[in-house]
């Protein structure tokens, strides 16, 4: 299915400007896309990175929590991490909050931390495009930018998000998607925990308020086709925790959303003619099916898709199989677990379990999700994900 070696000999045509035939092209510049050009770029692959935005990272569609497992190799954290984060807090229903203290991390700033993760790949010495989107990704490997260019990479890495068009052209698209709608209210006192609410009025998904500050992210996920409650669903939520004086009644602002893939990990590599072709982040599925949280993985994939291109390049044949082989190791297990959960919250409905039991039975929170007879035990689950860059 791949081309079987790098082609050593297929260097830039002589004359041609060395950004139409870059050893690696990346598409987007969210955390997989600028943590993929940076491990390339670092292992002396010639990059050239584009996104279609012309500000990285902005406008942030993202909830901005990371857990205390994440961990970057020589990152600094100053000016990025916003608050800490002690505790998860837990509303099912109309029911008492269930506090869990395993849940810790912290809050980012989004923009801050994509825009320093691009810093960080320029110096590594990839080329960066801002404002210039990938139009077309042909089946011999070419990609059209819709500046009119036409760009001829040995290896393409996708990291453009959940309707990946690196993704589409090798057959591999998310097909199940929660979609979120989220803004930004002021806190009428300082917070450490992430609210979490589940309820059936949220079919799919969950709502959350999470504290930065003296505000706070505020939003919902729901099942794609149910997207269109979103707008009055968010609108409730706020009146209802402005009312219990949680949260500030002026009107929020930073009104922002996105999709998020819920449906599993895809497979993340294949060939467009003699293109190898690699997928990242949100692009690779690689969001957990019942939270949601992609960051962590978005930069793992990403730093481990660009050392395979660049080992491929180098004349290592599997280096691409391996890559596969990694993120299944990392995140099947996981995944697998999670999308039996999502599976089984569908069934619990009306089955003689209320919607309160299933709800809770299907959270990260709840000690049944971690319990089953063939999985790990609960201690060894949940253990913080193991940082394969600190292999
Ligand atoms: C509302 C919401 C809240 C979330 N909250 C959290 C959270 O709290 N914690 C967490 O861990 N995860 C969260 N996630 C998930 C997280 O944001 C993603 O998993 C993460 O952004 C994935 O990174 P990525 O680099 O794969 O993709 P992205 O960050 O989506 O980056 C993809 C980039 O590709 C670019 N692009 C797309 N198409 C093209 C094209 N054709 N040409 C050029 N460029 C293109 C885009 O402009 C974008 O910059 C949330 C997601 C949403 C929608």
């Amino acid at each position: 299915m791949f081309p079987a070696d790098a082609p050593a000999a297929d260097r830039a045509a002589p004359g041609a400007p060395p950004e139409e035939r870059p050893d690696l092209m990346v598409v987007g510049l969210g955390p997989a896309g600028a943590s993929a050009a940076a491990a390339a770029a670092s292992a002396g692959c010639r990059v050239l990175a584009v996104d279609r935005r012309r500000r990285i990272g902005e406008p942030v569609q993202c909830a901005e929590f990371v857990s205390s497992a994440f961990s970057i190799e020589d990152f600094s954290w100053e000016g990025i991490a916003t608050q800490r984060i002690v505790r998860m807090v837990t509303a099912v229903q109309a029911e008492r909050p269930r506090v869990s203290e395993d849940f810790r991390g912290r809050m980012i700033c989004r923009s801050a931390f994509d825009q320093a993760l691009a810093r960080r790949a320029a110096a590594a010495g990839a080329h960066i495009r801002l404002g210039v989107a990938v139009c077309e990704v042909r089946a011999d490997g070419g990609v059209r930018l819709s500046s009119g260019e036409f760009i001829r990479p040995r290896a393409l890495v996708g990291a453009d998000g959940p309707r990946s068009r690196v993704g589409a052209a090798i057959g591999q698209s998310n097909r199940q998607l929660v979609a979120a709608r989220q803004f930004t209210v002021g806190l009428r006192q300082p917070y450490e925990a992430t609210d979490i609410f589940l309820s059936s009025a949220y079919p799919g998904g969950y709502a959350w308020l999470f504290p930065k500050g003296s505000a706070a992210n505020l939003g919902v996920g729901v099942d794609f086709h149910r997207r269109d409650r979103l707008k009055s669903l968010l609108r409730d939520l706020h009146a209802r925790l402005a009312a219990e004086a949680r949260v500030q009644a002026a009107p929020p602002s930073s009104t922002t959303g996105g999709l998020i893939p819920v449906g599993g990990r895809l497979r993340a590599i294949g060939a467009l003619g003699a293109v190898s072709a690699l997928l990242a982040g949100d692009a690779a599925g690689l969001t957990h099916p019942v939270t949601g949280a992609g960051i962590e993985a978005a930069v793992y994939s990403g730093v481990l898709a660009g050392r395979a291109v660049a080992s491929w390049l180098a004349g290592h044949g599997n280096a691409l199989q391996e890559y596969e082989n990694d993120l299944s190791d990392l995140y099947d297990p996981a995944y697998a677990r999670a999308l039996g959960r999502r599976r089984e919250l569908r069934r619990g409905f009306g089955r003689g379990v209320s919607a309160a039991e299933a709800l809770w039975r299907g959270w990260i929170a709840s000690p049944e999700y971690w319990a089953d007879a063939a999985g790990p035990s609960p201690e060894v689950a949940a253990r913080p994900p193991r940082n394969p860059l600190m292999a």
